[in-house]
C-alpha cells in the first residue's frame, strides 16, 4: 500500500510523505463484502486537498492508512451477488494491489468491460471522474456558443483536453496554456486548438493571453489560479463566465494569492461559478453516452501518463502536481 506518514505544507515528499509499506489485509468477507485486485487507480489534484488537517468536501486521508481513490479492479473473492467473481468494476479503493470493500459500497460494475475496445484506464479519465467534469461543466455552467472564445489552463490535463475539444465540436474559437512546449505542441496539432501558449516561457501570461485571444475571450475554463485568473479577467468580455473549476497553483502554498482584477467581474458582469464534479451525477447517462459516442467514433481523444506499479505511484503523484505528467495521470497495477 501507498500509506500516509504526515501532512506537507508545500509540494509533498515521496518517502516523506507518503511511503509504500506492505500490509497484511484482512480478508475474512463479512455478508456483502468483495475483495478486489486493483488493476488501476487515479491520481488526481484533489487528493492534495485531502492531505489536510482541516474538514472539506472529501474526507481526509489518515495518517497511517492506505492512500485511496476512484480505481478500476477485479473481483476475486465475493459474497455479494451483485458482485460475482470475476466482474470488472470501477469505484473508490485504495492505493493498493488488494483492496477488501466492505459491503460493497460505491462500486459499480463495468458491463463488458473485458472485451470493450474501450481501455480500462480509461473508466478514469475521460469517461471518468475528470471527464463527467469537463463535460457537464462547460456545458452548464459555461453555455458554450459558436463562434465565442474559449480559453482553458491546464489544458493538456485530464479534464483540460475534454473541454477544448468539446468546444471545438461546438463550434468554439479555443485557446489553452500548459506548461510545456510538448504540450503546447499537443494541443496545436493534435487537439487542433486554435491557439495555445506555454505559460512559463515568452513574458507574461497576460502578454501571451492577449496575442492568442486577439478579440478577448466569453469563457475562461479555470484549472490553474493565481496569475492565470488574473489574466483571464483582464481579456474576458462583457458577460463572459469563469467556469472554477480548480486552482492548481495555490494548492501547495501557504502564500495566499492576491488576486488583482476582481472588480472586472462587476464592470464587465462576469459570472463566476464553482462547482464539484458531484453535482453533476444527473449528466452521467447523457456524458457516457455522448463521450463514449465520440471516443468509439475517434471525433475525440485523449491522451494519458500510467506510471507502472504501486511503487510508483507516490513520485507519480508528486510529479502530477508539479505538471510531469503528459495527459490524465494513472496507476496501472496489474493486467486484467
Ligand atoms: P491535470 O491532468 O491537468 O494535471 C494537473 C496539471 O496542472 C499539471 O499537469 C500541470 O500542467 C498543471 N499545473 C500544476 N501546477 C501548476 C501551476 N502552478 N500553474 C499552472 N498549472 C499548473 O489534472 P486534472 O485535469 O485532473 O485537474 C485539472 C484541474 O481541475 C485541477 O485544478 C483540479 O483540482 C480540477 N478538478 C476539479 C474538479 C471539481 O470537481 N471541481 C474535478 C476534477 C478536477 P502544466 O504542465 O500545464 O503546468
Amino acid at each position: 500500500s501507498a500509506v500516509f506518514l504526515k501532512y506537507p505544507t508545500e509540494y509533498p515528499v515521496a518517502g516523506e510523505h507518503i511511503e509504500i509499506q506492505s500490509k497484511e489485509l484482512n480478508v475474512d468477507l463479512k455478508d456483502n463484502d468483495v475483495l478486489l485486485r486493483n488493476l488501476y487507480f487515479s491520481l488526481d489534484p484533489y487528493m492534495r486537498g485531502r492531505m489536510r488537517n482541516a474538514k472539506s468536501y472529501v474526507p481526509g486521508f489518515q495518517i497511517g492508512e492506505a492512500m485511496s481513490g476512484y480505481g478500476i479492479s477485479e473481483v476475486i473473492e465475493s459474497t455479494n451477488a451483485a458482485f460475482p467473481v470475476g466482474a470488472i468494476v470501477s469505484g473508490f479503493t485504495g492505493w493498493q494491489e488488494y483492496s477488501v470493500i466492505p459491503g460493497a459500497n460505491g462500486l459499480r460494475v463495468l458491463p463488458g468491460a473485458r472485451d470493450s475496445p474501450i481501455p480500462l484506464s480509461a473508466h478514469l479519465g475521460v469517461l471518468g471522474m475528470p471527464g463527467l467534469t469537463a463535460y457537464a461543466s462547460l456545458k452548464i455552467i459555461g453555455q458554450p456558443k459558436a463562434g465565442e472564445t474559449i480559453f482553458v489552463s491546464a489544458a493538456a490535463g485530464a479534464v483540460g483536453q475534454l473541454v477544448g475539444q468539446m468546444a471545438k465540436k461546438l463550434g468554439l474559437r479555443v485557446v489553452g496554456s500548459a506548461g510545456s512546449d510538448d504540450k503546447v505542441d499537443y494541443l496545436i496539432n493534435e487537439l487542433k486548438f486554435d491557439a495555445a501558449f506555454n505559460y512559463k516561457k515568452n513574458g507574461t501570461i497576460l502578454e501571451n493571453l492577449k496575442l492568442a485571444a486577439p478579440e478577448g475571450i466569453d469563457i475562461y475554463y479555470e484549472n490553474v489560479g493565481g496569475e492565470t485568473l488574473e489574466a483571464a479577467l483582464e481579456v474576458m468580455n462583457t458577460k463572459g463566465r469563469v467556469i472554477a473549476c480548480g486552482m492548481i497553483s495555490q494548492y501547495n502554498t501557504q502564500q495566499p494569492y492576491g488576486i488583482r482584477n476582481l472588480s472586472h467581474i462587476v464592470s464587465k458582469r462576469i459570472v463566476m461559478q464553482g462547482f464539484i464534479a458531484s453535482d453533476f451525477v444527473g449528466e452521467s447517462e447523457a456524458f457516457a453516452k455522448d463521450v463514449g459516442t465520440w471516443l468509439v467514433k475517434k471525433e475525440i481523444i485523449y491522451r494519458e501518463d500510467v506510471a507502472e506499479g504501486i511503487e510508483a505511484s507516490p513520485e507519480a503523484f508528486v510529479g502530477m502536481l508539479k505538471g510531469k505528467n503528459f495527459g490524465k495521470q494513472v496507476v496501472k497495477i496489474a493486467d486484467i
